[in-house]
């Protein structure tokens, strides 16, 4: 079927971009980067209200220039690569693509990337990020990582572990897509949050249902208390920029700003030397 199909596809660039790992040292996907072909990263800004909307960060958005079906967003492909046990080498991927892009942003910008509950499952995971880290020479507090909650509702303990670890040497940890799923105010307690995505659905209320920014101001005004950031999703209009800030978003994420790009198109992080 179309799925199977799909995923015999996805190992195969894999494991072409591993193979093309040219050291001539045994073919590593999680700690090289090897050359994905088809996968390319995208970027989005995430722009900060009491800067005027000045880009803060981009998050890593991945897509698949598929020769056949055209440029695949990661709807259709992260399930296919979780399912098929891909995703901790294509998040790896990502994540060391989205430093070396970070690298040659302005120096107190950050770079966001999703990271599948798979992934945080490793015992080793903290140790892969850092040796990223060190290799493209990225400041661990310009590197976010964005989580679902539903890799914290096992309540498993070297997850904690992992995370202490990461925050331990300053790489920011986001909870992301805020309330859509299992929201539980103890994971904001015992994990030690930096920032919450508040989810689009909630920002696409506003203006519409009065409970919109019923919800978001609450969501707001706990992780103020706790000292938590809040970036807003799914920011299409200047009616939702303006009232998010009204709430207390911290931060503002959406079409209104930006669309996911590939890096060549980031101009707001370009620095002078690579403006060709
Ligand atoms: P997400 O982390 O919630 O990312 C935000 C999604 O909302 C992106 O979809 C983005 O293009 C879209 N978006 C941003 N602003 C707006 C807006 O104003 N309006 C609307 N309608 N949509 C907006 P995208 O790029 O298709 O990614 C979908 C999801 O795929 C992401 O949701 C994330 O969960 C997952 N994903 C993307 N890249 C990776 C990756 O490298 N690893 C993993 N594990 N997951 C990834
Ligand atoms: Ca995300
Ligand atoms: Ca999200
Ligand atoms: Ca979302």
């Amino acid at each position: 079927n179309a799925r199977d199909i799909l995923k015999n596809e996805l190992r195969e660039v894999l494991a072409k971009g591993a193979a093309s790992l040219a050291d001539g040292t045994q073919p590593d996907p999680i700690v090289k980067r090897p050359d994905f072909g088809s996968l390319e990263v995208y970027y989005q800004t995430i722009h900060r209200a009491e800067n005027g909307y000045r880009a803060s960060g981009a998050e890593a958005l991945v897509r698949w220039r598929h020769s056949q079906r055209g440029l695949l967003t990661p709807a259709s492909f992260i399930p296919v690569a979780e399912e098929g046990g891909l995703i901790d080498a294509l998040g790896f991927w990502v994540l060391r693509e989205a430093c070396t892009a970070a690298r040659n942003w302005p120096e107190n910008s950050f770079v966001a990337v999703n990271v599948s509950p798979s992934q945080l499952r490793r015992p080793n995971f903290a140790e892969e990020v850092f040796t990223v880290l060190q290799e493209t020479g990225l400041a661990p507090s310009r590197l976010e990582l964005e989580l679902t909650e539903s890799s914290l509702i096992e309540d498993n303990s070297d997850v904690y572990t992992v995370l202490k670890s990461l925050r331990g040497r300053g790489v920011q940890i986001s909870l992301d897509d805020f309330g859509t799923g299992y929201s539980c105010l103890s994971h904001l307690m015992r994990f030690d949050i930096d920032r919450i995505k508040i989810d689009r659905s909630f920002v696409s209320l506003l203006g519409t249902k009065a409970n919109g920014a019923a919800i978001i101001g609450a969501i707001v005004a706990l992780s103020r208390n706790l000292g938590i950031s809040t970036t807003a999703e799914g920011v299409e209009t200047e009616y939702q920029r303006d009232f998010l800030t009204a709430l207390g978003c911290t931060d503002l994420q959406g079409y209104y700003f930006s669309r996911p790009a590939p890096l060549r198109e980031l101009d707001c992080f370009r620095q002078p030397e690579d403006a060709t």
